[in-house]
């Protein structure tokens, strides 16, 4: 069976009244026949039939043996973290997620638990920076927003030597591209916000674990901590998740499309889309997803941050806003977003340059992005602020780059 049928078909109908769609159990608290003697259901901080529903649809989608879900990616994010004690170290992604890098600086390292950010691409960099209370390993790939990919089976493999669990945050790939557990990851982390729910219309996390008592885990540090998912986000997530493998390769190709776009582009400096050859791992990825994803950062040959305000201001289907991984195509100026929080030089080490651009790709037509696209580079606000723009003599008119291009499509 492939995985969109067992995906579909593994969504339980309701076996009280046969409802197909999984009901949402708007409740706080369980009847109980006798003290502890109940439905498998006490309270709903501990326990919801529709929050489980979905624990048990990511954990089979993962390839992993608990799924626990959270109120948002940062309190799945912040659950894993739990696990460790004051003393512990992480090796975590240089390229980490804005959020993440907050978190773990402005609350882990007040309780004396210190991280060590490596370019986790080269595997030897990871290893290289073990010391004896190492416990945790952090790595996102492709990371955000410069796309970066690490080897996930080399990582595990020196985790598994070292004994310190390695978690994968699997956000951009979504478990229909790629399954770290299967690689030997222990953990995997979603923000749910992006492909999984798929709409841009809730805020949720996941963790699965592969091992179950790690998962037992988990799930008492959710009941303790309490930052659980609501039932009707849930139900969302599960509505979301029913066509992600669909939606999921239509942004691979939509975005195929535009990088290939973008790298022919005169104004453009750098593309960053695992899918293209001329990626620095286009090899580890190809082998370890079944496809590239939706996102695709490019810089500008005007590497300033007034050049990218200009874009990102210019374009019209590319809505200007945070987050990712809906159907609408969304366009954001990290440096000034959702990397803000990351000093500067910080944050340009890691390749998020002045002019980067990050681009969501939903699910509108390609050419019609692509036009929106050269349409914001041909504004004559933004042409003018660019040197670049008569490189070669091109005459360069609207939308004559877009049409060239679309006839390729
Ligand atoms: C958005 C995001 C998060 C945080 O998730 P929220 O749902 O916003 O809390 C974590 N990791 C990655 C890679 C993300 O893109």
């Amino acid at each position: 069976m492939s995985n969109a049928t067992e995906l579909i078909h593994g969504i339980p109908v309701d076996a009280q009244t046969g409802a197909i769609s999984v009901p949402i159990y708007q409740t706080s608290t369980f009847v109980q026949e006798a003290p502890g003697v109940n439905k498998g259901y006490d309270y709903a901080r501990s326990g919801n039939p529709t929050r489980a529903a979905l624990e048990d649809i990511i954990a089979k989608l993962e390839k992993g043996s608990t799924g626990i879900a959270f109120a948002s990616g940062l309190a799945a994010i912040d659950a894993v973290l739990k696990l460790l004690k004051s003393g512990d170290e992480i090796i975590a992604v240089d390229d980490i997620y804005g959020g993440a890098f907050r978190l773990f600086t402005h609350i882990y390292e007040k309780f004396g638990i210190t991280v060590q950010y490596v370019d986790s691409t080269n595997a030897d960099n990871i290893f290289n920076a073990f010391t004896p209370k190492t416990r945790l390993i952090w790595i996102e790939t492709p990371t955000n927003p410069t796309l970066k990919i690490s080897d996930i089976a080399a990582i595990a493999k020196i985790a598994k030597a070292q004994k310190c669990w390695l978690c994968v945050d699997n956000t951009f790939a979504s478990p229909a591209l790629q399954q770290p557990l299967a690689l030997g990851a222990d953990i995997v982390v979603h923000s749910a916000t992006k492909y999984l729910g798929g709409h841009s219309d809730l805020i949720a996390g996941l963790v699965v674990t592969k091992d179950a008592e790690l998962g037992a885990k988990i799930k008492f540090i959710q009941n303790a901590s309490g930052a659980i998912l609501a039932p009707f986000d849930s139900w969302l997530v599960i509505r979301g998740i029913e066509t992600l493998h669909l939606r999921v390769k239509q942004h691979c190709a939509n975005a195929q499309a535009v990088a290939e776009y973008l790298e022919n582009h005169p104004l453009v400096d750098k593309v960053f889309y695992p899918g293209l050859p001329t990626h620095h791992n286009h090899a580890i990825a190809k082998q370890q997803a079944k496809g590239f994803g939706g996102i695709v950062s490019f810089t500008l040959k005007n590497d300033t941050e007034a050049a990218a305000v200009k874009f990102v201001t210019n374009t019209k289907l590319f809505k200007l806003a945070e987050s990712l991984g809906g159907v609408k195509s969304l366009l954001c100026h990290p440096a000034n977003m959702t990397h803000k929080s990351i000093p500067a030089e910080k944050r340009r080490a890691a390749g998020v340059t002045d002019s980067l651009i990050r681009l969501s790709v939903g699910l509108e037509d390609a050419e019609d992005l692509i036009e929106d696209l050269e349409q914001a580079f041909v504004n004559k606000e933004f042409a003018i602020g660019n040197r670049n723009n008569e490189e070669n003599g091109e005459t360069y008119g609207y939308g004559a780059h877009a049409q060239v291009l679309a006839a390729k499509l």
